[in-house]
């Protein structure tokens, strides 16, 4: 039998065995997105967690599998009759208006929270699978807000006139890059870039290096990856789901 851990700790709520099992396989990315990167040291408990809703909040896993499968499935090349296959549990697709609507049946302000956490999560685990330090109690805050929904992190999104394009086979099979560079970054500057599907946010993980650094950090990023086509770039603080472009807007004309 397979036994998903490294350090034996799991990296999200401590415990070791016998206390917990590692007998899960914990994927990284949800599989729907076709994620196949597994993780390690994340107990069956708290695997189960991210890929189940609490009471009146959405299920984490989904939250980010449905998001990025909506900017997918809006990036593709689509035909006018394309968008009648479009199925989401949280969203509803207006074709006159061409925008995307949360149902009524869920509120925004906790879509994006439950979002943000998917955001820390798959960081986290990916973090863990390159460095194998995600017990580090520098960590705990990732862990509060990830894990136990405390807090409230700061996490940016940029908006630009340049698509990252990734290509089909990473769109089919995205993972998340964790290069030394990026982990570089994170340790001087408090902010981990998060380059996914052709999408770019930016994590708070170390406030305190945050606050003092953080916004030239931004800064630097903004004129090293923004491309000034209209005018209309930049990188602002994400607050709600539906700040996110959806229909790659920013490229046409
Ligand atoms: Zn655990």
């Amino acid at each position: 039998m397979i036994i998903y851990k490294k350090t034996g700790k799991c990296i999200w709520c401590g415990k070791t065995e016998p206390e917990v099992s590692f007998k899960t396989a914990p994927h990284i990315l949800p599989r729907k997105l076709g994620g196949c990167e597994i993780g390690l040291d994340v107990c069956d408990d708290c695997n189960h967690f991210f890929g189940t809703a609490e009471k009146n909040k959405p299920n984490i896993d989904l939250v980010f599998k449905e998001i990025f499968g909506s900017f997918r499935f809006f990036s593709d090349n689509l035909n006018e009759h394309s968008y009648e296959k479009y199925s989401s549990v949280y969203f509803n697709y207006l074709h006159s208006k061409q925008c995307i609507k949360i149902k009524s049946l869920f509120c925004s302000s906790i879509i994006t929270r439950q979002f943000k956490r998917a955001l820390y999560n798959v960081f986290f685990q990916k973090y863990h699978f390159v460095t194998g330090n995600a017990n580090n109690p520098m960590f705990d805050m990732v862990r509060d807000f990830a894990r136990y929904n405390i807090g409230s992190p700061l996490v940016f999104y940029s908006f630009n006139n340049l698509k990252l394009t990734p290509g089909q086979e990473e769109m089919n099979n995205p993972h998340l890059p964790i290069t030394n560079e990026i982990i570089d970054d994170m340790m001087k500057y408090g902010v981990f870039a998060f380059f996914f599907m052709g999408e770019i946010f930016y994590l708070e993980i170390f406030p305190d290096v945050f606050q003092i650094k953080g916004m030239d950090f931004l800064q630097k990023q903004a004129q090293r990856f923004l491309v000034s086509v209209k005018g209309n770039e930049r990188i602002f603080e994400f607050t709600d789901v539906m700040q996110l472009d959806f229909f790659m807007m920013r490229f046409r004309d």
